[in-house]
């Protein structure tokens, strides 16, 4: 399924809820705007291959995207450091107030307190009182006023204005982004759990034989060549060393020959006296056959789910 090691840690971490979720973080130096450093960690890889990698593993159904927040950007520099500012429409200064205003029928527009006569309201220009609001005047909660120009409007003009960079921008110019999360799946952890548990359970038994146990290390092989070992368990006694080297393999079904025998030839280029075949679901007939012939020690899911029940019911 994946074949590299990493990407199992990734999802490792999330099971075991050592981290909750994949945060998104704002870059405005990214392409992407917005990365996630703690995979970028656990994957050790760029932000880019690990910000597709997260979206194929929510494709393939393991993690579920959540949306998070939207963020506004300054279209020149990817700034989200915007000020909102308003000024008038007339003068553009931006020494405007806001207050409530009262229009009377006569024309006059102006703060609802210069309107205000002991407990009556009357029109401060014709004198007239005022009667019934939406027939002879309007009120508006919200009116402003230019304190330069002494202008009276409806709407300020509004823009923002970045901080970074300087641009005054626009409402409709505002560049925007919405950022996800990403978190493990239900149905992708029973299946990883499957993975795990026995790979926990393998080291525990591993380690109290008395093995050094290491976690998907590369092996010089004598042949020369570099193998990838899921679990690499070592004993010394005296001048001699024995090796166990357990290999994990997964398929939609049947777990192919190929892999076997794959592993096989691992394990005797690095000298491993026992091997463990850990095959998700299971072997097809053709691979149990080479397993056999190879001794190598197999689990199976059915196996793995005694093994499981076992360790719950402790
Ligand atoms: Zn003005
Ligand atoms: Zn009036
Ligand atoms: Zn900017």
């Amino acid at each position: 399924m994946f074949k590299d090691e990493r990407i199992w840690k990734l999802l490792e971490e999330l099971i075991e809820k050592r981290k909750e979720e994949l945060k998104p973080q704002f870059d405005p130096s990214f392409e992407k705007l917005y990365r996630y450093p703690e995979a970028e960690e656990i994957l050790e890889k760029p932000p880019l291959i690990t910000f597709y990698l997260i979206e194929d593993l929510a494709r393939l159904g393991y993690l579920k995207k959540i949306f998070k927040e939207k963020l506004f950007l300054c279209p020149v520099c990817n700034s989200n450091e915007l000020k909102y500012e308003t000024y008038c429409p007339k003068c553009h200064s931006a020494y405007i107030l806001k207050m409530k205003a009262i229009e009377h029928q006569c024309g006059y527009l102006g703060k609802l307190e210069t309107y205000q006569d002991g407990k009556i309201l009357r029109c401060p220009k014709c004198l007239q009182e005022l009667q019934i609001i939406g027939e002879d005047y309007k009120f508006y909660s919200a009116y402003y006023q230019c304190q330069d120009c002494e202008e009276y409007f409806k709407e300020p003009k509004e823009f923002w204005h970045c901080r970074k960079c300087g641009a005054i921008i626009e409402k409709e110019n505002l560049k925007e982004v919405s950022l996800f999360s990403y978190q493990l799946k239900e149905e992708g952890v029973s299946e990883l759990k499957l993975k795990t548990l026995p790979k926990e359970q393998i080291i525990n038994f591993l380690k109290s034989q008395g093995y050094e146990v290491e976690e998907s290390v590369k092996v010089n092989g004598r042949s020369g060549a570099e193998h990838e070992i899921d679990i690499l368990a070592t004993k010394k006694s005296g001048p001699l060393e024995h090796r166990i080297v357990v290999g994990f393999a997964t398929a939609k079904e049947e777990v192919p020959a190929e892999e076997v025998i794959k592993l096989y030839a691992k394990a005797y280029d690095v000298n491993a006296g026992d091997i463990i075949l850990v095959a998700l679901p299971k072997l097809s007939a053709d691979a149990l056959h080479f397993a056999k012939h190879y001794q190598i020690r197999v689990f199976e899911k059915e196996d793995l789910e005694r093994l499981e029940k076992a360790f719950f019911e402790k």
